[in-house]
């Protein structure tokens, strides 16, 4: 029986025949001298959940805004669907930006506010009620068509506003730090809805956010940016496994970054001697490095072995003394400090570690690695 194979079906971004749905290119915006956005590309297909993540201050929401139409470009082109847009204004794009919860109108049902956009566009009242109620079904708001904002709590308003955009059919919507608003447990469980409601909808989606583990939950692929620019565009994997920069690896969970020098390239590994670790560390990811160079191995702290049992390896391993433990619940998080002063994190899963013998504060304990858990830093 024929069967379909999914692993051979490429994602858009890896298949060279596919057409990007958006396209940024060579993008900037200055403000008086200052640059928000400096010269930037990228590519963004149909169907996509982007999000542009990086600290506050680094141009997401002017590059978003560009998209929008609210902000002239400096220099560079958008295109849309093979259009150039860049100087479209905002109401002829076929784009919609999500605004926060808070710029509903308060005198104004949830029914009026998801309606208001329709109406004045001039759409037939009838069209108007059928687009409102199952747009409505669809964030779970039915129940709530005649309160008034101010009857709902944050993450209903917030599906409001969802709702508001989403009812006039845009191709693509912009979400500026959608969720910003909402507390820790309504905001994980907007973003699953928000991600439900986006595929079933099929529609594309640019986000902006400060917060990287919202990145990683709900993208399909992220733009690290810093000072105006995109430092690494990938899915969240390959972000967090392959950073390609000191930055991206700093500000994507936790790392632990090792400086060294170069001393052997061999075909199927890197060896780094690092004084700071105090140990020679191989890396079997392959890097375009030099003997020499100075480098830093980039570990997580999920990928260190905690043992109170001293290693017969010599590469890979360092000793030291815990100084911390860090309870978080279904994980602890070790500070152990090495002999060299320098300071590791490790985490380890309790569940695993539960029928061995526990490692304790001021333990003498020796810190292991597998050679493809290192990444080579150049950046
Ligand atoms: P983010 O959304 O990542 O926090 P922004 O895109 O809002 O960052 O801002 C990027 C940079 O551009 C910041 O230095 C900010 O102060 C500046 N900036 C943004 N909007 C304006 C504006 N209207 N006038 C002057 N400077 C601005
Ligand atoms: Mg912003």
């Amino acid at each position: 029986m024929a069967k379909i194979d999914k692993r051979i079906r490429l994602e858009p971004w890896q298949d060279p025949h596919s057409v990007p749905y958006v396209e940024v290119k060579d993008l900037s915006k200055s403000y008086e001298g200052v640059v928000a956005v400096n010269s930037q590309s990228l590519e963004i297909y149909k169907g996509e959940l982007f999000s542009l993540l990086g600290p506050s201050g680094c141009g997401k929401s002017t590059l978003l805004r560009m998209l929008a139409g609210f902000e002239e470009p400096s220099e560079g082109h958008i295109y849309i669907d093979g259009v150039d847009i860049t100087h479209m204004p905002p109401y002829e794009r076929p784009v919609n930006m999500m605004f926060q919860a808070y710029a509903l109108f308060p005198h104004m049902t949830v029914e009026q506010n998801v309606a208001f956009g329709l109406k004045q566009e001039g759409v037939p009242k009838d069209e108007i009620r059928d687009r409102v109620s199952s747009m409505l079904h669809m964030v779970r708001l039915n129940q709530y068509a005649s309160r008034k904002p101010h009857q709902l709590s944050g993450g209903q308003r917030q599906r409001v506003a969802l709702a508001r955009c989403l009812v006039k059919k845009p191709k693509l919507v912009l979400l500026d730090e959608p969720l910003g608003a909402l507390d820790r447990q309504l905001r994980i469980q907007t973003q699953f809805e928000l991600v439900n409601i986006q595929e079933e909808l099929g529609v594309t989606f640019i986000m902006v956010t400060h917060d990287q583990e919202e990145a990683m939950t709900m993208s399909t692929r992220i733009g690290v940016m810093e000072e105006g620019r995109l430092r690494q565009i990938g899915t969240p994997t390959e972000i967090y496994e392959y950073p390609n920069s000191r930055y991206v690896a700093d500000f994507v969970g936790d790392m632990n970054m090792f400086e060294g020098i170069v001393t052997e390239i061999e075909a199927d590994h890197v060896c780094i001697h690092s004084e700071e670790v105090g140990c020679d560390i191989d890396v079997s990811h392959v890097s375009d490095v030099p003997p020499g160079a100075t480098v830093a191995v980039a570990i997580r702290p999920e990928k260190i072995m905690l043992s109170t049992e001293k290693k017969r390896e010599k590469r890979n391993t360092a000793k030291g003394v815990v100084n911390e433990i860090a309870y978080l619940g279904d994980m602890s998080i070790y500070h152990v400090l090495l002999e060299t002063g320098k300071a590791v994190r490790v985490a380890l899963s309790n569940q695993v570690r539960l029928s061995e013998r526990p490692v304790n504060w001021d333990d003498e304990v020796y810190l292991s690695w597998h050679s493809d858990s290192g990444i080579i830093l150049t950046g």
